[in-house]
């Protein structure tokens, strides 16, 4: 960065966040294009006599996780994997539904390198490093490659050629799928691969364990204490390294399109370590989610975006239109992405889809019985391709809505709405994904990376992949190759039993509050407070009033949570007490980000910093990522008043020429 354009550290208008360093983020100088590829080269290896003398504990077995186990198994070192599931294969990878980018250009649509990066970066408005999309690019075409050999079934062309498609914020057709059922296939294979390594005695599993805290020696991690969920029983797993892969946090919304279990602990406990968080306040609201229908609803259910291939948004053109769609004539419908966004209609980024289709719901167009919904429309593509050629790309998708809502998608419109499905925001990595802790690396939907203030479409599949299969084998061995002689901490280390302790200290104040109400319950308290104060739409007056109101909440619950049962034994209160314990933390710490950020970008709509309904971002001041620290006295005793240090990653664009965000 040269002397005119220093990074100068914008105010806060937040009181009592102070404003700390300036990071680096490790990428190499020069084009940011070749960084991945230098830096790669780059990397010391260790010499496969020596890997199994090292130990490496990876945290979750989704795409991210479960990808660098069965590689780091692979190459020779000595793997402990956990997840919270029974199965390693059942972590929340196999939801995913629509497809997973890769550059690959195999159509005559213009697509390269070069265009998957500017609609990255693009699409993330700005905010995430152009030369992690340039990873993410070239990666992505050996990532298909490799899953194709190991087993995911992608869809083919008639000649045998795997098929692609189109999803949001781009104009070009470059997501490979297995129909509507990606993620699942992803996993299966990528969980096949673990169990090899299983079998071979370098990968060991521990399904049904949690992980509950950090051993830290000196700064720097040396392990991880967790509790198995059958026995209550805590233990130790000292390792020269710890990769934390256990996905994103939107579940703290409370309704989401995520598995119940997603959570915020393992990378909440490692941020009150330390550990930077990236972006909390970064979160994507997904549009095509099935409306909630009832007070007393735990989740909600995703139709995926490659529907928007072929399906048309629409609201009636009249407020309260009491006829049902199939009444409604075409000129009387209001298909207002094609109308506003011309240039990319349906298939405009999901930020900007979920917040027209909002707007329409607050104006009055809202249609369904809560009058809370869009229509999402294949009728009319079942008219021009067919009903066999609609349900052959859309089967089970279709057959979710049918068995959900009770209604025939191929006759009458879908309806949705937008919720709560992905989080751009987690804890800050470098460039070889390690936090700013020694010896803690992050992958996957855990990490702030690649994807900035918004991502793209079928861009997670591969973010985590790419993490799993073709980052963290290579930075790891890096990591520890100067690292022969560390031996690792005993278990009657003090910093082991100093972890063990903190954690028992955290169960011990859980399980004595006997209140009465249970942890359920504050979790749908806080999701109200954060779709309201820090959903969609964002506002200082709101975001305050948020602040308050989880601060409220949180004394609250260490106050009267009823808590049945014991540490002893399974007990599924407890794993989720801890869980809303923690979010009830970063609930506080998302609405400082999202009221410190005094601009609108991608996902992070500021009503004071807009221009004609679109939003206005400040790149003069705000070019950044906020990687935040919090300051607070241990959690363990109950409500902490926490404060917060901002530090910034100034961001540079080299190759991708910045300009406002303009889909129409
Ligand atoms: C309905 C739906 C559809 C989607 N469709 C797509 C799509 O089509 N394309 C796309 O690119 N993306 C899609 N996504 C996003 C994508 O699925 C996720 O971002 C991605 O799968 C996350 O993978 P991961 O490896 O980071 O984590 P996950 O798959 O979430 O795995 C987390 C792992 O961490 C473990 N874990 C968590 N906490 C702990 C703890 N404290 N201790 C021990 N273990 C723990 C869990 O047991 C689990 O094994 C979709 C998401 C949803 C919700």
């Amino acid at each position: 960065m040269s002397e005119e354009t220093a990074f100068q550290a914008p105010a806060t208008c937040v009181p009592g966040v102070k404003l700390g360093d300036i990071l680096d983020s490790k990428i190499p100088d020069g084009d940011p294009a070749t960084a991945w590829l230098r830096r790669r080269t780059g990397y010391a290896t260790v010499s496969p006599a020596n890997r199994k003398k090292f130990t490496v504990v990876v945290i979750g077995t989704g795409l991210s996780g479960a990808g660098a186990a069965a590689a780091l198994g692979e190459l020779g070192f000595n793997v402990h994997s956990f997840c919270f599931q029974g199965s390693a294969r059942r972590a929340h990878s196999v939801a995913a539904q629509g497809g997973v980018n890769a550059a690959r250009a195999r159509k005559l649509d213009s697509d390269s390198l070069n265009r998957y990066v500017i609609d990255v970066v693009k699409g993330g408005d700005f905010r995430s490093r152009e030369a992690e999309a340039y990873r993410l690019g070239i990666e992505s075409v050996r990532l298909i490659d490799h899953m194709n050999a190991i087993g995911a079934p992608f869809a083919r062309e008639y000649g045998g050629s795997l098929a692609t498609r189109s999803f949001g914020g781009v104009q070009v057709s470059r997501t490979y799928y297995t129909r509507g059922q990606t993620g699942q296939q992803l996993e299966i294979s990528a969980y096949q691969a673990l169990m090899r390594q299983v079998q071979a005695g370098t990968v060991k599993l521990h399904p049904h364990t949690e992980m509950m805290d950090l051993i830290m020696e000196d700064g720097a991690c040396r392990g991880v204490v967790v509790r198995d969920l059958f026995t209550g029983k805590l233990y130790a797993q000292p390792a020269h390294a710890v990769i934390i892969c256990t996905g994103g946090y939107g579940t703290i919304y409370y309704l989401s399109t995520y598995a119940m279990g997603s959570n915020a602990s393992a990378i909440w406990r490692a941020h009150r370590h330390g550990a930077y968080f990236a972006g909390p306040s970064l979160i994507q609201f997904h549009p095509t989610c099935l409306p909630v229908t009832s007070p007393y609803q735990s989740k909600t259910i995703l139709m995926s975006e490659s529907l928007r291939n072929d399906a048309r948004v629409w609201v009636p053109k009249k407020k309260d239109d009491p006829r049902p769609p199939e009444q409604i004539p075409p000129e009387e419908r209001d298909y207002y992405l094609e109308t506003r966004y011309p240039a990319y209609g349906n298939l405009v980024p999901r930020d900007v889809a979920s917040r027209n289709g909002k707007e329409r719901v607050d104006a009055g167009y809202g249609v369904g019985p809560l009058k809370n919904a869009v229509y999402l429309d294949v009728t009319d593509a079942v008219k021009q391709l067919g009903a066999k050629v609609v349900t052959e790309r859309y089967s089970n998708l279709l057959q979710m809505y049918r068995q959900t809502i009770g209604e025939e998608p191929l006759e009458v419109p879908m309806r949705i709405s937008p919720n709560t499905h992905y989080t751009m925001g987690g804890l800050w990595v470098d460039f070889d994904l390690m936090t700013n802790i020694s010896g803690l690396f992050c992958g996957g939907e855990a990490n702030y990376a690649y994807h900035g203030a918004n991502r793209l479409g079928a861009n997670s599949l591969l973010s985590t992949s790419v993490d799993g299969w073709f980052t963290l084998p290579f930075s790891i061995p890096n990591f520890l190759a100067p690292r022969l002689s560390e031996t690792l901490p005993a278990m009657n280390d003090a910093c082991v039993l100093d972890a063990v302790d903190r954690t028992k200290a955290r169960v011990e104040a859980l399980t004595s509050i006997h209140g009465t109400r249970t942890s359920t319950d504050f979790h749908r308290r806080l999701g109200d407070i954060l779709f309201e104060e820090c959903g969609l739409v964002r506002s200082k007056e709101s975001l305050t009033k948020g602040i308050k109101a989880i601060q409220e909440l949180r004394a609250e619950f260490w106050d009267d949570l009823k808590l049945p049962g014991e540490g002893e034994g399974v007990n599924q209160a407890l794993e989720k007490a801890g869980r809303v314990a923690d979010f009830l933390e970063l609930g506080e710490l998302m609405c400082v980000d999202a009221l410190d950020r005094e601009e609108s970008c991608g996902a992070h709509y500021r009503v004071e910093h807009t221009e004609g309904g679109e939003s206005l971002r400040d790149d003069d001041h705000w070019m950044f990522t906020s990687a935040w620290q919090t300051q607070a006295p241990s959690a363990f005793d109950g409500n902490p008043q926490m404060s917060f240090t901002r530090h910034m990653e100034p961001l540079e664009y080299k190759n991708v020429h910045v300009a406002r965000r303009n889909y129409k």
